[in-house]
């Protein structure tokens, strides 16, 4: 077959692949991008748009039953109706992509709908419905297929109708009762969604605790809230055996059978590397996910940006890691990577977020660790806020360097909150300059003072 020549071709068109396919065509690079499903990937079909949008209603919900104490009686009567119809219509045009596809277009690259795989040293071939189409490449190949979510191989799992995130945001019914397996991110947003639209949730964690990439007193708080609400969480024990009787689950953890009408999967996210043919391009296929150098460069003239790349599965960094790849493609001196002050949030009630090292992973860097922790019912907005006032904020100091290397904020608004915590990681501003900040009162922010009081 006929190859066609090219500059670049992008496999993936996730949030960093719908980017630098943009980029590179607006500069003037021919460019193919290539997505076998939605263009834009999972965020805004099946991740972080409808699930937050998912989130905001459930929270209005939780701020109706505040209200009843707070300001008088409030009637209140769930109703997912709007939430599914939000989700189908605002957040993914009934999961139809032609937006993103003309935004695409609009960029001057061409677009591909079909499986992309590297079938040779800078040569890609597409499956289409069209049949085959094969590209050479002059500049290189930008790989960005994000990750599917990954099926545990526990007994009897994988032939009931279980869900994922996927089903999880197109569900128009809210089941009577779930059981949540993973107590990650998106286990802890699906369990606090689907219980206050009144399912009984059971949350089961093979690990230790919830959130196990934060910092460990933001997961206890996050249990204490969750069992607070009614959420049964149950940790330090693994599903082994799932049976589906036709109408309910009843999954097998430790000694302990538990029944629900619906099973969530969130127990990790899994990509196929041999599927997209990396080997062809000198990269192993046996991992998860592709090594990259500081300008995401995988092999020669291959890149790889987002999740693949194992930096971290945010959408941000996807982002991030799609301009360090397109600046490097354009023969510009752009900025390396960096990657100490990465941030994340989990959008719970109380949100969760933080950035840079833990606590823990600092000390195993060998970091003279100074820790400064504050809890937001103890500051002047935290006792004005009164009921949802959970919260802290806790600092990770370099004692030696005399800057933060890692912050966590949980309470109302703790991604915004960390906007502050942020910079000053990013930055290496020096704790006295900070110590020196006017903060206003009487704000959410201002416990930041408080947690650096006691560094
Ligand atoms: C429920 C949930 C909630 C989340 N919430 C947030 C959040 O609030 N904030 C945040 O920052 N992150 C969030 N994330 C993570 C976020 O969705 C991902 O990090 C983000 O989508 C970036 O992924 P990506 O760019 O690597 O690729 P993806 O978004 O995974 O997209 C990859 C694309 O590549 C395509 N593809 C793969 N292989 C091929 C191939 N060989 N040929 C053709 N096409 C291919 C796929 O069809 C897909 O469209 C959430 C994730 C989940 C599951």
């Amino acid at each position: 077959m006929t190859a066609e020549v090219v500059d670049v071709v992008v496999i993936g068109l996730g949030p960093g692949g719908e980017s630098i396919a943009a980029q590179l065509a607006k500069a003037g690079l021919s460019v193919v991008g290539v997505d076998a499903r939605l263009v834009g990937g999972e965020c805004p079909y099946y991740a972080c748009i409808p699930t937050k949008m998912m989130i905001r209603a459930a929270d209005a919900l939780a701020e109706a039953h505040r209200a009843s104490e707070l300001a008088g009686s409030v009637q209140i009567k769930p109703d997912w109706a709007p939430v599914a119809a939000r989700v189908r219509d605002d957040a993914t045009a009934n999961w139809d992509d032609q937006a993103a596809v003309d935004r695409l277009l609009a960029s001057g690259a061409r677009f591909e709908r079909g499986w992309g795989k590297i079938t040779d040293a800078g040569e890609v071939t597409v499956s289409t419905s069209d049949g085959d189409k094969v590209f050479r490449v002059n500049r290189g190949i930008v790989l960005n297929p994000g990750t599917d979510p990954a099926v545990p191989p526990i007994e009897g799992l994988a032939d009931t109708p279980l869900w994922t995130n996927r089903e999880a945001v197109a569900t128009e019914t809210v089941p009577s009762s779930m059981i949540v397996l993973g107590g990650g991110p998106v286990g802890c947003e699906f369990a606090q969604i689907f219980s206050r639209f009144g399912a009984d949730v059971t949350l089961v964690q093979s690990g230790p605790r919830l959130l196990p990439n934060d910092e460990p007193e933001s997961s206890e708080l996050l249990r204490k809230v969750f069992e607070r609400d009614g959420i049964r969480v149950v940790t330090g024990a693994r599903a082994t055996k799932v049976e589906y009787d036709g109408t309910n689950f009843h999954v097998q953890v430790g000694d302990e059978t538990h029944t629900a009408e619906q099973l969530l999967v969130a127990t990790g996210r899994t990509t196929d590397l041999s599927a997209l043919g990396v080997k062809a391009a000198g990269i192993p296929d046996d991992g998860k996910t592709i090594n990259v150098d500081e300008r995401m460069r995988a092999a020669d003239k291959v890149w790889a940006i987002g999740d693949v790349a194992g930096k971290g599965a945010f959408t941000h960094m996807s982002m991030y890691e799609a301009d360090i790849a397109a600046a490097d493609i354009l023969g510009k001196d752009g900025p390396v990577a960096q990657y100490h002050a990465v941030p994340h949030a989990t959008f719970t009630d109380p949100e969760v977020a933080s950035v840079g090292l833990t606590q823990a992973e600092a000390e195993a860097q060998g970091v003279n660790v100074r820790v400064g922790l504050t809890n937001l019912p103890d500051s002047s907005r935290g006792y004005i806020h009164k009921l949802g006032n959970d919260g802290l904020i806790k600092l990770v100091e370099d004692a030696d360097r005399g800057v933060l290397v890692g912050a966590s904020a949980v309470g109302p608004g703790a991604g915004e909150i960390l906007g502050a915590l942020l910079v000053a990681v990013h930055a290496e501003v020096p704790t006295s300059t900070l110590k020196g900040m006017i903060l206003a009162y009487p704000t959410f922010h201002r416990a930041i003072g408080a947690a650096l009081a006691e560094l």
